[in-house]
């Protein structure tokens, strides 16, 4: 484990116990006044007022003191969200989840420095605002799920992070492998957007973070899926859809468009696409530019085929039925991921 992450731990807790003092703080004023106020009921002399001013100016240092002890907090709490984004975060390892305040984070809301909201989703810590009907949302797709897929998941929740789930409509989400000033590593998403997807709610949700994933199984070195028989395989695949489809009358052929052109086919059609040169897709499809970069066919075919395996319905089928060999090899990049392994190997 990080020195990093200890530090964190330290500073959460820090900042856990100066809340219980300022709660304290807050008690103690509340309760004096309370006194104060009781005594008058059957006293009221100059005594009595002179107490009054005694009780104020303990209720000014009180406050004083509450005020001193909410700026270190805000401070800490600033911390601690710049290590966050640094470290892209893990702070569950070990005895650190036993701090309350951790558990407060994993499970509800919290409000950091800035405003900036921060909560865990299936265990992966998220900025920004998420509806709770969406939580339910992806929570059944995670148990729906198929159970290779859904192991791999969990095993990377700790390495994964939505850095922003309310990202601008009109801005394209994306999974960021690198960080730059403002701009940390993670996935970036509209949340409310992805509970009304047409292409399947929830479907942009593990369709970035399958990517992040794909990234993460190597330590964030390279994707996973970048490699030349997986291409290999996907192209073989999608040339043998096109000379299928070529050789369908033309009823056949309207009857398979109609079917690809549907929103929840998207990532049938994407694939499609990219392996067939544009020569057969549906509605949705990436720029020709996009598919000439390197270990980009393989890494959206990693995304698709993760998003659909993460509680996709219909187009699990679909794509691996249409790209058997591609999608067998992609089940065995997932059987061979052991993140449980992996983190022992790091702690040692
Ligand atoms: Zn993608």
């Amino acid at each position: 484990m990080s020195k990093v992450n200890a530090d964190l731990s330290e500073l959460a807790q820090t900042a856990q116990e100066i809340t219980v003092a300022v709660n304290s703080v807050s008690e103690t004023k509340t309760s004096l006044m309370r006194k104060y106020q009781q005594l008058g009921v059957g006293w009221k002399d100059k005594r009595y007022e002179e107490l009054g001013d005694i009780i104020r100016e303990c209720v000014r240092a009180l406050n004083d003191i509450q005020k001193n002890l909410l700026q270190s907090n805000k401070f800490i709490l600033g911390l601690i969200k710049s290590i966050q984004e640094y470290e892209n975060v893990n702070i569950s390892e070990g005895n650190e989840s036993d701090s309350s305040f951790m558990q407060r984070l994993r499970n509800g809301v919290s409000s950091l420095a800035g405003g900036e909201r921060y909560q865990y989703c299936l265990g992966v810590l998220t900025k920004g605002h998420v509806p709770s009907d969406y939580i339910e949302i992806i929570r059944s797709r995670h148990d729906n799920a198929d159970p290779t897929a859904r192991r791999v998941f969990d095993g990377f929740v700790d390495k994964l992070m939505i850095q922003n789930a309310d990202y601008p409509e009109c801005e394209t989400a994306h999974y960021s492998p690198i960080s730059y000033p403002g701009h940390s590593r993670g996935v970036y998403y509209n949340a409310e957007a992805d509970a009304t997807n047409p292409r399947g709610a929830g479907a942009t949700y593990f369709h970035e973070l399958g990517h992040m994933i794909d990234h993460a199984s190597s330590d964030f070195h390279e994707n996973m899926s970048n490699n030349i028989d997986f291409g290999r395989a996907l192209i073989e695949d999608g040339q043998n859809v096109l000379s299928t489809f070529n050789n369908m009358t033309s009823e056949r052929r309207n009857n398979f468009l109609s079917v690809i052109r549907q929103d929840a086919a998207h990532s049938f059609s994407d694939l499609i696409d990219a392996t067939t040169n544009g020569q057969l897709h549906g509605s949705y499809g990436h720029s020709r530019g996009y598919w000439q970069r390197s270990g980009n066919l393989q890494a959206e075919a990693f995304a698709h085929f993760f998003e659909a395996s993460m509680g996709g319905g219909w187009k699990l089928q679909l794509l691996s039925n249409m790209f058997p060999t591609a999608f067998a090899m992609f089940r065995e990049m997932l059987e061979s991921i052991q993140p449980e392994e992996r983190t022992r190997v790091l702690e040692r």
